[in-house]
């Protein structure tokens, strides 16, 4: 049952108690009240009974024609009242005792009509009767008292009955008043007990399930059976605890898959941290042999680089004297020698040109690190001036033309920067085909923390496949007979480009000229 009809059935139940209350007293009140009517009705039949007996009275004594008529008018009265309120007394007790008076009504007026017939023919004073005539009177008189008499009682049955019956139904409701109260006294706390047991019990086991569920145990339920709110409540209660123990149950699964995953990858990763701290040791082993090896190569390569250097240095003493004996000895012996032994002696002195050729320019290449100056602000501008002022002889025998544009200050070695100049004019120059005047332009951009500086030729070009190559040390493209060379040149530039932190390239197509590109840091940005 809803706690919707149960509070509406608990409001309705003393309303309907006070109701029911109510109608029975009405009734019964009624009842009480008709009882006493009827004993009026019968206390005022008594009481006509009475009046008839006096008057009979009267009238024996007095003989009196008033007192006649007043008897005969009572006795209607009478015989009207009876027929009138014998109705109303309809209970078998009431009807017998209505019968008892009726038939002593009756007796009466036919006793009185015997008695007032012959009193009527005697209109003589009563002095004068005789003595059987008055024995007649005395004698009907004492049966009429005697009816009467009877009628009074029947009569008084009759109140006596309704007024019993009046006081029974008044105690009837004083005892029902008395028993209602009791009923009303057994009845609160009952309704006290249905409600603390309908909703203050179950919220309080209510009370209790959260508290344990909060608690953590979860496997409590309220099993509650009743159909009210409370008892739904109750088990959305339970359904929703059996759902947290399914979820709960699902989490330490989850939880538990987790933590051997957990437990699975630290394992794979105490693993691989073991393999990778091996790693590193390894690297870091690796490491230091690289460095120890640099060093090694670093030591080795100074070592070679001084070799080449002294080797040079010394070999330079020898060839100069090879060259220059030998060209003393063909001016000495000129016409004595013949065509053959001159082109030997020319071989000779040639070969060692270029072997001083060759021993100058690995020179300046292994000066190139070994001997380089620390960089300081250079006027390119400037220093350029005094290279083509070096070269003039060479420029004005090849008809070549230098343009530059404003060439910036930087930071390097003066003398290594001039190198590049030359050598990159000296190529440009060197590099033009027969009968072409060389066109060479120098510029300088800035861009990045760097200047970028380029020399452009108008000679034979270089094919993209040897752009890296030329770079390289001895890497020629042409044979000596073609055009003379060390193969040199370009890999010293290089190495100073690089002393100076900078990068060297080439643009260019066969047949249309060269363009070289080198940058030095600009380290004063
Ligand atoms: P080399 O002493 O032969 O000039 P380099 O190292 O200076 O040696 O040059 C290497 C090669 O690069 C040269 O043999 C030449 O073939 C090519 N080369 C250098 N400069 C130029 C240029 N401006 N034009 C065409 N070819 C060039």
């Amino acid at each position: 049952m809803k706690i919707r009809t149960k509070l509406i059935l608990i409001a309705l139940l003393p309303v309907i108690l006070l109701l029911s209350l109510a109608v029975i007293f009405f009734l019964v009140t009624r009842q009480v009240e008709q009882a006493n009517y009827k004993a009026t009705q019968a206390d005022d039949i008594t009481k006509e009974f009475n009046d008839l007996s006096i008057l009979t009275y009267e009238y024996h004594i007095y003989s009196r024609e008033r007192v006649h008529r007043q008897w005969l008018q009572k006795y209607e009265e009478l015989g009207g009242m009876l027929r009138e309120k014998g109705r109303e007394f309809d209970t078998p007790e009431e009807r017998e005792a209505i019968a008892r008076v009726l038939k002593s009504y009756r007796n009466i007026g036919y006793l009185f009509e015997q008695y007032g017939t012959h009193h009527r023919s005697e209109t003589t004073a009563a002095a004068q009767l005789t003595e059987e005539q008055k024995n007649f009177r005395e004698r009907i008189t004492s049966r009429l008292l005697q009816e009467l008499a009877e009628a009074g009682p029947a009569s008084d049955s009759l109140h006596d009955l309704n007024h019993g019956r009046a006081l029974s139904l008044s105690r009837e409701i004083d005892r029902a008043s008395m028993l209602f109260v009791g009923f009303i006294a057994v009845l609160i706390p009952l309704i006290v007990a249905f409600i603390v047991r309908s909703f203050s019990v179950p919220v309080k086991v209510l009370q209790e399930a959260v508290s344990r569920i909060s608690g953590g145990a979860l496997s409590y339920r309220i099993n509650s059976r009743s159909q009210d709110e409370i008892g739904e409540l109750s088990r959305t209660f339970d359904l929703m605890a059996e759902r947290l123990l399914e979820s709960d149950e699902a989490l330490r699964s989850i939880n538990r898959e987790l933590e051997e995953r957990v437990g699975a990858r630290t394992a794979e990763l105490t693993l691989s941290n073991a393999q990778l701290k091996n790693e590193v040791a390894e690297r870091i082993a690796a490491e230091a042999d690289l460095k120890k090896f640099s060093v090694e190569l670093e030591r080795s390569n100074r070592e070679l680089e001084h070799f080449a250097y002294v080797a040079s240095h010394d070999l330079q003493e020898p060839l100069r004297k090879i060259a220059s004996f030998t060209e003393l000895l063909a001016k000495k012996y000129s016409g004595q020698l013949d065509e053959k032994a001159g082109s030997y002696m020319h071989f000779i002195v040639d070969g060692a040109h270029r072997m001083q050729a060759l021993i100058n320019d690995l020179l300046s290449f292994s000066r190139a690190t070994s001997r380089g100056k620390p960089f300081e602000p250079v006027d390119s501008g400037r220093l350029l001036q005094r290279v083509l002022a070096d070269i003039e002889l060479l420029l004005r025998e090849r008809g070549a033309q230098v343009h530059a544009g404003e060439l910036p200050v930087v930071y390097a070695d003066a003398a290594q920067l001039g190198l590049v100049f030359q050598n990159l004019i000296g190529n440009a120059v060197k590099y033009c085909s027969a009968g072409v005047a060389p066109e060479i332009t120098l510029s300088a951009t800035h861009a990045d923390r760097e200047w970028t500086f380029s020399v452009r030729d108008n000679g034979i070009g270089i094919n993209p496949q040897y752009f890296d190559r030329i770079f390289l040390l001895f890497q020629r493209l042409h044979t000596k007979e073609e055009y003379s060379g060390t193969g040199i040149g370009l890999a010293i530039v290089k190495k100073i480009i690089e002393r100076h932190g900078g990068r060297i390239w080439v643009e260019s197509a066969a047949g249309s000229g060269a363009t070289f590109y080198f940058t030095i840091a600009d380290q004063e940005s």
